[in-house]
């Protein structure tokens, strides 16, 4: 970089701000210096020197950019790009004529693009299709530049604990155990995953009743926590029953998926660790299957025999009193298929506000400033320090969060200090 590109300023200027923090909207003036935020200035005024960039922002609001609490980069649908054959249960056929690694690597640069094109400047995975470290890669080509994509924390092929693992040669038996468990850990450590993730419950998707289906004896959730400390790495689930949540908040686990029918004591739990732990109920998938998966063969019947029915009611009554009760709750979460595409992730928000009780801009800090939380990275809050990672959009996300789902309002798209995107209109 020249010293003029290390020291030339941006100057977002005249606009709303939300700034991350939950506070409502107010006019200030944000100043950028190569990829960091230098000055915030409510109130506006900041007086631009010769060679700063200045972006008039009347009537449009700065803000962070957006986080993916549970992306699967991975997965094969997003926006414009449909893939009917990974539709679980109704298609898996994907698995049958599985990509390349390299193949696997550009769909997932294809998807990257797409969520960055959408608003979304990091994401924090929640699983890899495949065992391939295609994540890692993917994570490494982001972060060196090479490739557009969200800021990334890379996680591991999903582990259940079935004694069999199918495979492309049939069933081939598979050691369970705390030995088994800390091995496989130790291994996705070693390919560079930033946390590993474990099917801590099994769920009605897979068979009817397998949300209520624990996998992991209390043995060997205590070794996966001590191997992912041992190992440098952090744990997710996927846990939809009360035993299994206790079981992984128990045990160190630090972001968990769903929760749909965590009981009293389960909530009671999750409130005691509520530092420590990051909740994501991946609401837009059971939106999706119950409303708008008929096209792909998911009709109110499959909706209510994959669980999903049974899951988004019980999350309606959940999620709200985990509001209240200040956990942190974060939007995002299994878009990749047919029904529910990667760049449709800003809906997420939406549905926090309609169905879970949240102000657009409680909906809205869950996905900046709670976000950069989950990465352990310094974005998702405008404040002197921190990346510069900025969204300029048209319209009031304070009041109406579903302008974030139009692309066109997203005038424009900062990521680490360097324009991804800048309408003309405010370029001129
Ligand atoms: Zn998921």
């Amino acid at each position: 970089m020249s010293e003029n590109a290390v020291n030339r300023r941006v100057i977002f200027t005249g606009g709303q701000m939300f700034d991350g923090s939950g506070t409502p909207s107010v006019p200030a003036d944000v100043v950028i210096r190569a990829n960091r935020i230098e000055t915030v200035l409510v109130g506006g005024g900041i007086e631009p020197e010769p060679g700063d960039q200045v972006i008039d922002c009347r009537g449009t609001t700065v803000m962070p950019g957006l986080v993916e609490s549970h992306a699967h980069l991975t997965f094969p649908s997003a926006v414009g790009h449909i893939d009917p054959s990974f539709n679980p249960p109704l298609d898996v056929s994907f698995f049958h004529h599985l990509p390349t690694p390299d193949e696997h690597l550009e769909l997932a640069k294809r998807n990257a693009k797409i969520l960055l094109d959408h608003g979304f400047t990091s994401a924090y995975s929640a699983g890899s299709l495949t065992p391939v470290p295609t994540e890692v890669r993917l994570r490494d080509e982001i972060a060196a530049g090479t490739t557009p994509g969200p800021r990334m924390r890379a996680a591991s092929f999903e582990r259940d604990n079935n004694p069999v693992q199918m495979g492309p040669n049939g069933p081939t038996p598979k050691a369970t155990g705390p030995a088994a468990v800390r091995e496989f850990i130790a291994a996705q450590a070693a390919l560079g995953f930033d946390s590993v993730k474990l099917l801590m419950s099994n769920d009605d998707v897979f068979f009817e009743g397998g949300s209520m289906v624990t996998q992991y004896s209390q043995e060997e959730a205590a070794a996966a926590g001590e191997q992912a400390r041992e190992s440098g790495v952090w744990l997710n689930c996927h846990a939809q029953n009360p035993e299994s949540i206790k079981l992984a908040v128990r045990n160190g686990f630090r972001s968990v998926y769903h929760c749909s029918y965590a009981d009293a004591e389960a909530i009671d739990l999750l409130e005691e660790h509520k530092d420590d732990v990051f909740l994501s109920p991946a609401v837009g998938i059971m939106w999706a299957n119950i409303h708008e998966g008929a096209e792909f063969g998911i009709d109110t019947a499959v909706a209510e025999k994959i669980g999903s029915v049974k899951s988004l009611d019980a999350m309606c009554a959940l999620y709200p009193e985990l509001r209240k009760r200040g956990l942190r709750v974060l939007p995002g979460g299994d878009y990749g298929f047919p029904n529910n595409p990667i760049g449709r992730n800003a809906r997420d928000l939406e549905l926090f506000v309609r169905l879970f009780g949240y102000s657009p801009a409680e909906a809205l800090k869950a996905t900046t400033y709670y976000g950069g939380q989950v990465l352990d990275l310094p974005v998702g809050l405008l404040a002197p320090g921190y990346l510069a990672d900025l969204l300029v959009v048209q319209g009031e996300p304070t009041e109406d969060v579903t302008v974030l789902q139009d692309p066109a309002n997203l005038l424009a798209i900062m990521q680490d200090g360097r324009f991804l995107k800048l309408t003309e209109r405010l370029a001129s």
